[in-house]
């Protein structure tokens, strides 16, 4: 593979997308630019030898870090919008009665006649009505749920 045909490649590639184009008729699939280029041939040439050493007759471990990879940088996208977060909500001051609830996971109770705030899971698909005294009664829950959650991500990534 000719290091420096692909390098340029790359290097010219950073403010472009391509996408594939399969021909039916012949099974030949040709890269273009969203400018509508074609990649020269040399390029294509350099661009499957790389792939193949890094796709091809891959060993177990290689392709378990592929997988696992992919586990990995899902988690975290699910982290940043929609995985479940300790929230901090503080009782307001102003209440007419006070109300209170027992702590999901120690089982203090807590009231907002004396504490200041209450703690509970959100996250777009996480449902849960549990109520938490404190960050280290919600971490706790929390680091359990990630540790299901990552494990659930592995299965579905086929990681072993
Ligand atoms: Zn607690």
């Amino acid at each position: 593979m000719d290091k420096n045909i692909i390098k340029e490649f790359i290097e010219d590639s950073k403010h472009v997308t391509f996408h594939f184009v399969y021909e039916e008729n012949s099974g030949k699939i040709r890269v273009l630019n969203n400018h509508g280029y074609e990649i020269s041939p040399e390029s294509g040439t350099a661009i499957i030898e790389g792939m193949t050493k890094a796709y091809v007759n891959l060993s177990d471990v290689e392709m378990n870090n592929i997988r696992m990879h992919n586990a990995e940088n899902d988690l975290w996208n699910y982290s940043q919008s929609y995985g479940p977060r300790a929230l901090e909500t503080p009782f307001r001051n102003n209440l007419k009665g006070n109300w209170g609830f027992t702590c999901g996971m120690c089982g203090k109770k807590v009231s907002s006649k004396t504490d200041s705030s209450w703690w509970r899971i959100a996250g777009s698909d996480y449902e849960s009505n549990h109520k938490y005294c404190s960050e280290q009664c919600i971490q706790t829950v929390l680091s359990e749920i990630k540790q299901k959650i990552k494990i659930e991500t592995y299965e579905r990534f086929g990681v072993r």
